[in-house]
């Protein structure tokens, strides 16, 4: 790894994702000095994904860098996925500092001071002339404010199936990741009842899992109560209002709700970029990535707020390119 001195880079870039990889590829090959602070590991929220999940994404589709990924599945699995992008990382050999959780961005006369800490608590600040934000999604769950929400039996992330084996397990959401880990439950022998307030299965739900959940729910393996939402969470139950107008009390042992995530616009809003308080979405120049504060870009799925079925990493990994030029020009 390139050694960090003190002295200021050109660009430093927050969040080691696939985004920020791209990112920091491009500045590479542009010839600029710079810098990575990742506050986990390397692509740190596809470790934290569920065990043995597959992506949805065909593998060349996940690709950055113009380094192949070859891999036995053409959809890989996470560790796939992991080991492609380490790969990526040794190849290139980008400067990345873990563990740093950048907890301040300040812009004045031309350079930014960045502020992380380190997994000790210690603080440190460098200097850029340029900071891409490509911070994600996925620390910050949606929350659903109902009383036991914070008991340890809920989970806003899916966790392996074979734990809840014989259990009573709710799953709130109807998406693709409330439907994936559904079907995983229930092929792990727990006892699935699905929650959705939506009258039917998201549209947003790939094509090969659909009819699989929907043929589950038919035959009764799944109970699915749709127009419906959970009011209330307890040790032993869970309180569900159905659009019938009912009140339903169902003995539950675990909550999944898997109602999405949201980006840190906190972050954001402190870096002075005005942020949509109902979206949640970053002033940003869509042909440059340049937010309201010049010289502070934003990539990945960061950009789409709280739409984040907008931005993947089919798509985010492209807006390396489009930032980085932008940069060469007014640099
Ligand atoms: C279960 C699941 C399956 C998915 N499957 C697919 C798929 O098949 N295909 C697809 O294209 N997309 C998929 N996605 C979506 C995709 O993973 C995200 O859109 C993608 O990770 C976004 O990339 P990113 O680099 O913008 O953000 P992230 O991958 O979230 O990377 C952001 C990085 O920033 C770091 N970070 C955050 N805050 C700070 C901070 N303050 N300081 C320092 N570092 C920080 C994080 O630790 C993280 O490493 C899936 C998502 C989920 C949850």
């Amino acid at each position: 790894m390139a050694e960090v001195t003190a002295e200021t880079v050109d660009v430093l870039i927050v969040g080691a994702g696939p985004t920020g990889l791209a990112c920091g590829i491009e500045a590479q090959r542009a010839g600029l000095k710079l810098l990575l602070l990742e506050k986990g590991c390397l692509v740190n929220s596809l470790f934290h994904y569920p065990a043995n999940m597959t992506f949805f994404t065909t593998r060349e589709r996940l690709e950055i860098g113009d380094v192949p990924f070859a891999s036995v599945n053409v959809k890989p699995t996470r560790a796939e996925a992991l080991e492609y992008y380490r790969r990526v990382a040794d190849h290139y050999r980008l400067p990345i500092r873990y563990q740093e959780r950048v907890l301040a961005i300040r812009a004045s006369d031309g350079v930014f001071s960045v502020t992380a800490e380190r997994s000790g608590g210690r603080q440190e600040t460098y200097t850029s002339r340029r900071v891409i934000v490509a911070t994600g999604y996925y620390d910050r769950a949606n929350m659903l404010n109902i009383p036991g929400e914070d008991l340890p039996k809920v989970s806003h992330y899916a966790l392996e199936g074979h734990a809840f084996y014989g259990r009573k397990v709710a799953v709130i959401g109807g998406a693709n990741s409330a439907a994936v880990t559904s079907l995983d439950l229930y092929r792990h022998g727990a006892e699935v009842t699905l929650i959705y307030r939506g009258k039917e299965l998201s549209r947003h739900i790939k094509y090969w899992i659909r009819p699989d959940l929907e043929n589950r729910i038919k035959e009764n393996s799944i109970r699915a109560l749709f127009e419906s939402q959970v009011t209330e969470i307890a040790w032993d139950w869970i309180t569900v209002q159905t659009g019938a107008g009912e009140r339903l009390r169902l003995e539950n042992d675990f909550v999944f709700a898997l109602t999405g995530y949201h980006p840190d616009v906190d972050l954001l809003r402190q870096a002075g970029v005005e942020v949509d308080p109902q979206s949640y979405r970053p002033a940003c120049d869509l042909t440059t990535l340049e937010s309201n504060v010049p010289g502070l870009y934003l990539a990945g799925v960061v950009i789409s707020g709280r739409h984040t079925n907008e931005i993947f990493i089919e798509n985010g990994r492209f807006h390396g390119k489009l930032i980085i030029d932008d940069i060469r020009r007014k640099l």
